[in-house]
């Protein structure tokens, strides 16, 4: 099989060739036919490129061919963000009266969809903790037509079984769809572990320099095509240049993904042992609950790990605050690290109740690693560490020293 490196750079040659070695922009809204069958024939052709841009551009195309060839799926197609892609597969699969089970620990916007979304239009929803497979079995009804799951989850970096998930839908005539965002095909595929449909957030790694906001899905043709006749009415389309944009990413994700693993694995050991830190979410570390299963269905880890400051909300807000290369962004899965803090982007929107309900500590920081020098990002991380540390020892020490 061809490798992955090779597969970024050649596998959308076929796709309207030309002599131009980088591919050309089809910044057109539509296209022409020869003749009446001509314009007959691609006027229903699923998830084709010569129609109308709604329906389908070559940059699309472009893209499409690589995503399915790194995900090892049939096909694949291309959507204007990561949301898009997740919310036309459901409304492309389920309908009113039908049931769906997903992750507690979970992306936001999945989450979301789930708990408000899909139950306004009469679809009912359970969501499980995904470190039990049991508790998707038990959660099956006979009205269950999707199972999605997203490993490793974020801001949690819990890991779910995808060949347990897997085997447990087929069984029950369930498909089963994964967000595959933090893994990258280059960490984990899930479609050789036998799930349906895999997504990705390609706005994070497959992009890779946060210029571009977009989505794909993969998986077989026949239900692409099923997910596609929704995706038309959705209208959610990905604009050429975004798409040309996001090809132009995908060309360099295997060199990327390597290094983003190499500093999520280094920044991961050096935190876990710091006295500022309680403890470090990431699948490569050997003390995660489910390091044998990551290993298992995974080569590599990413680049974004949660960390848990021992000094609690206070602590996590000083630690982004002293960081000199991560800057504080909801996104992940750039060339530049990035940080977030949960719990303080969250006051705004979120009762405490409801940030005590997600399961996500006030002192927990996630970091998304990006691909500077590893020794460069340890020094950062390290510096900030230590700067949080010294004032609570400080502060501790002034406390005893009153009393
Ligand atoms: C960012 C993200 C999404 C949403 O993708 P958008 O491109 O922002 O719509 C979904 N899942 C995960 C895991 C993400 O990190």
């Amino acid at each position: 099989m061809t490798g992955s490196s090779t597969v970024v750079v050649h596998a959308d040659r076929h796709v309207h060739p030309s002599r131009a070695v980088a591919p050309p922009i089809y910044q057109t809204a539509t296209f022409s036919a020869d003749d009446g069958d001509d314009f007959a024939r691609v006027a229903v052709e699923s998830r084709g490129h010569d129609f109308y841009t709604r329906y389908g551009n070559p940059n699309h195309t472009q893209v499409a061919a690589v995503v399915a060839e790194l995900e090892h799926t049939e096909a694949a197609m291309v959507t204007a963000s990561g949301m898009a892609a997740l919310t036309t597969t459901v409304l492309g699969l389920v309908s009113a009266g039908d049931h769906v089970i997903g992750q507690k620990s979970t992306y936001g916007g999945t989450g979301s969809v789930l708990l408000n979304l899909l139950p306004r239009l009469g679809v009912s929803t359970t969501v499980v903790d995904q470190t039990d497979p049991e508790q998707f079995a038990r959660a099956l009804t006979p009205k269950t037509r999707l199972i999605l799951v997203e490993t490793p989850s974020n801001p949690l970096l819990q890991v779910t079984d995808l060949s347990a998930v897997a085997e447990l839908a087929r069984a029950n005539n369930v498909l089963t769809v994964a967000d595959n965002t933090f893994a990258t095909p280059l960490n984990q595929r899930p479609a050789d572990l036998g799930i349906d449909l895999v997504w990705h957030s390609a706005t994070k790694y497959l992009n890779g320099h946060t210029d571009v906001s977009a989505g794909v899905l993969a998986g077989s043709a026949e239900l692409l095509d099923r997910i596609w006749d929704t995706a038309v009415l959705t209208g959610a389309v990905l604009g050429p240049v975004d798409a040309w944009l996001l090809l132009r990413g995908l060309r360099t994700l295997p060199l990327r993904v390597a290094r983003h693993n190499a500093n999520g694995q280094a920044l991961a050991e050096v935190l876990s042992k710091h006295p500022a830190v309680a403890r470090v979410h990431y699948p490569g570390l050997p003390g995660h609950p489910q390091h044998a299963l990551a290993r298992k269905q995974m080569n590599g880890f990413g680049g974004v790990l949660a960390v848990e400051l021992t000094g609690g909300f206070a602590a996590a807000d000083a630690f982004l605050g002293r960081l000199r290369y991560s800057r504080r962004s909801a996104s992940l899965g750039g060339v530049e690290s990035l940080a977030v803090h949960p719990a303080s982007m969250w006051r705004g929107m979120l009762s405490e109740e409801q940030i005590a309900a997600s399961g996500v500590p006030l002192g927990l920081v996630r970091l998304a690693a990006g691909t500077e020098d590893t020794p460069d990002l340890i020094a950062d991380v390290l510096a900030a560490a230590d700067g949080v540390h010294h004032k609570q020892v400080h502060h501790k020490q002034k406390e005893t020293s009153a009393s």
